[in-house]
């Protein structure tokens, strides 16, 4: 159960968007982000001009794509999907623009990955509604100018630490996702369950929330899985002893740390003996990249209290030791 999508099975994915929430009163948390949303889409409406462009940035899985299908159904515009490295030259995203109706939404997932010459196409595209794109090449080389319908970009991506400035600035709206606490993740699984026809006590609930990191896709993963043993062993209603039965088979973590998470705080401990140690040097040891580390796993990892930034590096806290079934006071010795 991993939360980033580029490694979901068809059958996940399928699964995903059959309990994706439409409509955005079914979508529970981020408060303030919906609030905003709501302003923001009103006032576009009242002015019959296009939504500025909007930035969702966060970890994986908390509700991005989600959101952005939710804003073009609110605006009652459509909605056209891509990604990052998909869009691989000017030709694509001119493709991809000029098929735009008004004031419809262009989605681009993994916007950090799109390549500096197609993200330079799309400066004059934000800003002015317009590309220039050359055609011929040698002496015949000339540029044509397209005009384009006002349009809405929706950028998501979880590594907003590479996007360069001067496509940050032209969002106009950027919001920033975060992990959900255990009530909220409740109530989305209470909805995906009834979507699902199954039944699920509040104590099971519960528990599947509390171990699916703050992540809602994590969270409906694990009770498709739940779902299974509940049929396959009781009468297919999940209680609380169905719950903890198949995330011990399923090896959740009582925390809901993932094999990474794990892998970065007993780096820490067994390599760094607790830390202090900079963030470059954890990322060379568990093969991931720093930025990666910084803007996907460490933020969860510190908002539970695992880990400590301090002025020197990365620390372990007491609660990692004891998570790893480690001896704090054994510090120092290995
Ligand atoms: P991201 O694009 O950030 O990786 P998605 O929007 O694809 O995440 O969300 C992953 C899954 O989690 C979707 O199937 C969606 O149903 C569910 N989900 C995400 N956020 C919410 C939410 N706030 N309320 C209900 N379901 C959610």
């Amino acid at each position: 159960l991993r939360p980033d999508d580029n490694r979901m099975s068809a059958a996940e994915k399928e699964f995903e968007n059959s309990i994706r929430p439409r409509e955005i009163m079914d979508f529970s948390g981020q408060d303030q982000i919906i609030e905003n949303l709501k302003v923001f889409i009103k006032a576009a409406k009242m002015r019959d001009e296009a939504l500025d462009h909007i930035l969702f940035h966060g970890p994986p899985g908390l509700g991005k794509t989600t959101l952005s299908r939710i804003v073009a159904n609110e605006l009652g515009v459509n909605i056209r999907e891509t990604s990052g490295p998909v869009i691989e030259k000017p030709g694509d995203l001119a493709g991809l623009l000029t098929n735009l109706e008004e004031r419809d939404v262009l989605f681009v997932d993994e916007i950090h990955r799109l390549s500096t010459v197609v993200e330079e196409y799309l400066y004059s595209a934000m800003e002015d509604y317009r590309i220039d794109i050359m055609i011929d090449s040698g002496p015949n080389a000339r540029t044509v100018q397209i005009n384009l319908h006002p349009f809405t970009l929706v950028g998501a991506t979880t590594r907003s630490g590479l996007l360069t400035a001067p496509l940050l600035s032209r969002f106009g709206i950027k919001s920033r996702l975060e992990y959900y606490n255990s009530e909220t993740l409740q109530r989305i699984l209470w909805r995906a369950a009834g979507l699902l026809g199954t039944k699920i006590t509040s104590d099971a609930a519960s528990e599947i929330a509390r171990r699916s990191r703050g992540t809602p896709r994590i969270a409906n993963g694990l009770l498709r899985r739940v779902r299974d043993f509940a049929q396959v062993m009781g009468n297919g209603v999940i209680d609380l002893g169905i719950a903890q039965f198949s995330l011990k088979a399923l090896s959740v973590d009582e925390y809901g740390l993932d094999e990474m998470d794990n892998r970065i705080l007993s780096t820490i401990i067994d390599n760094f003996k607790g830390g202090p140690v900079g963030i470059t040097t954890i990322a060379t040891a568990v093969g991931e990249e720093a930025g990666t580390l910084e803007e996907v796993y460490e933020p969860f990892l510190i908002q539970e209290g695992f880990i400590k930034r301090t002025p020197r590096g990365r620390e372990v806290t007491e609660k990692a030791y004891h998570h790893l079934g480690r001896n704090p006071n054994s510090r120092g010795s290995q």
